[in-house]
């Protein structure tokens, strides 16, 4: 369990507090939902564009946090779960992406018309 997930279950409010605060964002060109090695990758190549990215996920690092062994990532024949997690996290803080933790996505609304904004509804609740 991370940090940020002992606190939300401390901090009953904590939640409600986040999802205040993420209401008042501008909307991303780019929201990815779930933030393993797949939606940093994508995080990494949409940022890279100069395209407005959010990345969201339950936890930073996905599977990998839930293993100490890692072998035959291509180009690591052996790493640990926590180091890589540790490099993937790097590599995305080294472009301009917005990381929200510690939120599900639980709903997808489509835009009312074309070139509309979709939204995205998170369990806290919160709206993207
Ligand atoms: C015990 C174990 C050992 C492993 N060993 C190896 C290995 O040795 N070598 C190897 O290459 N691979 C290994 N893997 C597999 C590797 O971890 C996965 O292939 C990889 O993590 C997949 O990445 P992903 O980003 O596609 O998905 P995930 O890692 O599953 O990440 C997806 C993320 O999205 C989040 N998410 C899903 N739905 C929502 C939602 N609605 N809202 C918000 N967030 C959401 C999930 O909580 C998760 O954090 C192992 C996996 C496990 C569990």
């Amino acid at each position: 369990m991370s940090l940020a997930e002992i606190f939300s279950k401390v901090d009953t409010n904590a939640d409600k507090r986040v999802a205040e605060e993420l209401n008042k964002r501008d909307a991303y060109d780019v929201l990815i939902i779930g933030s393993g090695p797949a939606g940093a990758a994508a995080a990494i190549y949409s940022a890279r564009k100069g395209i407005r990215t959010g990345l969201m996920g339950e936890r930073f690092g996905g599977q990998v946090l839930d293993t100490v062994d890692i072998e035959n990532y291509i180009s690591m024949p052996k790493t640990e779960g926590a180091k890589l997690v540790g490099s993937l996290r790097a590599h995305v803080d080294d472009y301009n992406v917005d990381v929200i933790e510690s939120q599900s996505a639980i709903k997808l609304i489509p835009a009312a018309s074309a070139g509309g904004l979709h939204a995205v509804e998170t369990a806290s609740p919160a709206r993207y």
